[in-house]
């Protein structure tokens, strides 16, 4: 069964406030969610659509994708040719034929404002009014089709060369070139062909197929055979000697302490959620999915301790049952609570730390298979250490937390132009309990999002706002691979940085689509924690996981690092030893209870070699 979901706004039928409620609701947040499927973006009716519910939305039915293509690309084409001819004397852009797909392209920056100059001659039109023009009139569509482009790089046109992530793209399919040719013959064809039309009357209509296919099975990174892991991006596979998977602390110790006299590395992972190589092991990669759920909870002194394998999405119901909350969350809940603390894993807010801030005491299993328990009075300074440690102190079996009761949080999202976001964005963060945004690079709209603690009811809230328990409003969910780098910079410089990255984005990498996204961090005094002893903002750039990275991440490393940046562990950096000690203050004291704890650098692979050993 094949679905076509057809968005639409007919205009003076649907107001643009609920054409933009549908997007938002309805269409990206479950972008995202929908299994791997072609999609298509088009501004034409399409048999079976009536066009007429107030909602905007429309679905139709076929059998298979083929015939769902053949009655959309018929129909496209139909209005494809309609429209051309209508709208070749004003110049609008529209795209060209690869192979055997159409690719319209909306207008575009950076690489393509040359085509987008000759666009703007044809039209007589200079860039600004062009693109005011474009954003009054297209606005919604503008907002929506990066989603999509980097949708479509990620499952449908890969082969299409020269597709990059501009305002907006839409594919069509046939079977092949020459019936692509055959239906783009004649005057209309041409003009596609020769960039000379605008085919899009974008404020109308966007479809989208929905091939109905398992979401498991529509991941884009494909699973690792069996014995090799992966990270969660793809970027990180390793082929240990074992993995295992111990259900007991006893198991857990017993596998450290054969491992130890076996000589082999050890590593021990989480979700695989960072992008960096901590996790690869070639000697023994321990997981600890057997070792999951809460040892204790105490609501009267407001903590719990769970183990190090629960992830934070179980953790949430299980504190939730016991009256308690963490205070705050990161932007998933995916992670276990010994890899969030392994790399200090954060969220945002005026006056809160990072998870591992949360940590009132930790259990470790040594190199040789010693229980050494640690809190702020048993084991001090190894508790100051063990709170942001990659994994390189010893397993983490045990993580006692400090917690809040549990609130409901109100949460609100809203785009504004980034001018206008950064105009307001020290009032932003000190008005609420937690604010960020995602700026985004096709648009130059923020995407703000503030979460407030609250007692309304989950039914007060009004239309794009929610109200519900905080484990459940904290974390988004990230179908969508891509790789990440973050840094984490001292607070005051977090303005001026975004901005210089803003600006290396739109001269040198129009084409990413992925947003920058900015938060809060508080001071805290753990000593390779990126908010290390000065009050932070963190910055992150993303980049679509089967696209390269590197020339990108690299120079927008080259910004961080000249606004005095820490990269985040488990984000992808290029920082070694050195530069890092120079960067933090303690790095001599985490450094010393490593060698105190595990002397043979059994937990050492390359990449923590790399970060620790000079
Ligand atoms: C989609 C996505 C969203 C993200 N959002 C955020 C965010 O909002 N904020 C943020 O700060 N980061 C974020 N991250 C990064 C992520 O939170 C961190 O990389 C985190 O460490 C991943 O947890 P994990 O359980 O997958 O650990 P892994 O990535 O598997 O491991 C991370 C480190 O922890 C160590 N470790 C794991 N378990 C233990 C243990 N029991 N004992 C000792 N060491 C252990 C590992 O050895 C490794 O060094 C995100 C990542 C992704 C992919």
């Amino acid at each position: 069964m094949v679905k076509l979901i057809v968005f639409h706004r007919r205009r003076g039928e649907v107001s643009v406030e609920d054409w933009n409620a549908v997007w938002r609701g309805a269409y990206l947040d479950g972008l995202g969610k929908l299994p791997g499927s072609p999609r298509v973006v088009l501004d034409v009716p399409v048999p079976g659509q009536d066009g007429t519910r107030a909602d905007g939305i429309d679905e139709v039915e076929w059998d298979d994708l083929g015939a769902a293509r053949e009655a959309v690309g018929g129909a496209w084409l139909r209005y494809l040719i309609e429209r051309a001819s209508a709208t070749q004397a004003e110049g609008w852009p529209c795209g060209g034929l690869f192979d055997e797909r159409v690719v319209m392209e909306p207008p575009a920056r950076g690489a393509g404002a040359k085509r987008m100059g000759r666009i703007h001659r044809l039209t007589g039109l200079d860039a600004k009014t062009f693109d005011a023009r474009w954003r009054d009139e297209h606005g919604p569509l503008v907002l929506a089709l990066p989603g999509i482009a980097g949708y479509v790089q990620q499952v449908a046109v890969q082969p299409v060369t020269g597709l990059a992530a501009l305002d907006g793209v839409a594919v069509l399919w046939f079977a092949d070139r020459a019936a692509a040719e055959q239906a783009f013959a004649g005057p209309a064809g041409e003009a596609a062909r020769a960039d000379a039309a605008e085919i899009m009357d974008a404020a109308r209509v966007a479809a989208t197929y929905v091939e109905e296919r398992d979401a498991a099975a529509a991941a884009v990174v494909e699973d690792a055979p069996p014995g090799v892991w992966r990270n969660w991006s793809g970027l990180v596979r390793c082929q240990p000697q074992r993995i295992e998977m111990p259900r007991s602390e006893a198991e857990l110790i017993a596998a450290v302490r054969r491992a130890d006299r076996e000589g082999l590395t050890v590593r021990v992972a989480g979700t695989g959620h960072s992008f960096t190589p901590l996790c690869a092991s070639d000697g023994l990669l321990l997981s600890l999915d057997g070792m999951t759920g809460l040892v204790s909870a105490s609501p009267e002194r407001v903590e719990a301790t769970a183990w190090a394998g629960t992830t934070i999405h179980d953790l949430g119901p299980l504190l939730h049952a016991h009256g308690l909350a963490m205070e705050n969350m990161g932007d998933i809940d995916r992670q276990t609570l010994g890899g969030a603390v392994g790399t200090g894993t954060h969220g945002t807010g005026r006056e809160l730390g990072s998870i591992s801030t949360q940590v009132l005491g930790l259990r470790l299993i040594t190199a040789r298979g010693e229980v050494v328990d640690c809190s702020a009075t048993e084991e001090p300074e190894l508790w100051r250490a063990a709170r942001v440690s990659l994994g390189a102190l010893g397993v983490i079996s045990q993580v006692r937390l400090r917690l809040v009761p549990a609130f409901r949080l109100h949460e609100m999202r809203w785009d504004w132009p980034f001018d206008r976001a950064m105009a307001a964005l020290d009032r932003m963060i000190s008005d609420n309990h937690h604010f960020e945004y995602f700026w985004n690079p096709q648009t130059d709209l923020c995407a703000m999002k503030s979460l407030n603690p609250t007692w309304r009811e989950p039914g007060d809230a009004t239309t794009g706002q929610r109200i519900d328990w905080s484990h459940r409003v904290f974390p988004s969910e990230r179908t969508f691979r891509f790789n990440e780098m973050e840094f984490a910079l001292p607070a005051e410089r977090g303005p001026e940085c975004v901005r210089a990255v803003r600006a290396l984005m739109r001269e040198r990498f129009p084409d990413v689509a992925l947003p920058i996204e900015y938060r809060t961090l508080a001071a805290d005094d753990i000593p390779l924690s990126p908010a290390s002893g000065r009050a932070t903002v963190t910055i992150s750039v993303h980049q679509a996981a089967q696209l390269d990275h590197r020339t990108f991440f690299g120079e927008v490393e080259d910004v961080f690092r000249a606004h005095g940046g820490r990269p985040h562990w488990g984000k992808l950096h290029t920082h070694r030893a050195a530069a890092l000690a120079a960067l933090y203050l303690d790095w001599p004291r985490f450094q010393a209870v490593r060698r105190r704890l595990d002397p043979d650098g059994r937990f050492l692979n390359p990449h923590l070699r790399q970060l620790l050993e000079a």
